[in-house]
């Protein structure tokens, strides 16, 4: 029997993605976005924003100990970033998939990453790894009046 509109909708997930500035600074922002178009991923909320170092340092907190952080705080502070939920079917793991590995050189060819990235740091796109961080993520730079999506 078809499926009622609430079991189709089951499995609907929505997840927290970055376009960062390696890849805003080299114009790839609609590139990046027709990789999560095709794989079905729907673009339900997006702002292009310049973080301040001390708000993408509170971004990413749970790596404050990394010996990267710093670096990583200056970079996604250096240039605008464009911020946005995307929803589908499994988005998060969908969206990692897209995504492709954290460093280019181990990416599967046709990821963003391995089409985009320019290094381990820079490697153009951020996306939540958990539904909890998702949430975490989505409320720290959407009101609930930009997601009525
Ligand atoms: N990063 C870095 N050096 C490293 C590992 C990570 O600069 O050795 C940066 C990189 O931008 C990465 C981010 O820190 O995307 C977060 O790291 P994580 O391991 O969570 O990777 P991701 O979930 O982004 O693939």
């Amino acid at each position: 029997a078809p499926l009622s509109q609430g079991e189709a909708n089951m499995a609907l997930e929505r997840t927290f993605s970055i376009i960062k500035p390696d890849a805003t600074r080299r114009n790839l922002t609609g590139k990046i976005n027709a990789k999560f178009e095709e794989a079905g991923l729907r673009i339900v909320a997006q702002k292009r924003i310049h973080m301040t170092k001390s708000q993408a340092g509170k971004f990413y907190d749970v790596h404050a100990e990394r010996p990267f952080y710093d670096e990583l705080c200056e970079f996604m502070s250096s240039a605008p970033v464009v911020v946005q939920v995307l929803e589908g079917e499994g988005a998060i793991a969908k969206n990692r998939e897209v995504m492709g590995a954290t460093n280019p050189a181990d990416a599967a060819p046709g990821t963003i990453r391995a089409e985009f990235a320019e290094s381990v740091g820079e490697n153009s796109v951020h996306g939540s790894d958990a539904p909890e961080t998702a949430a975490v993520e989505i409320a720290y730079f959407f009101s609930g009046i930009e997601l009525v999506g």
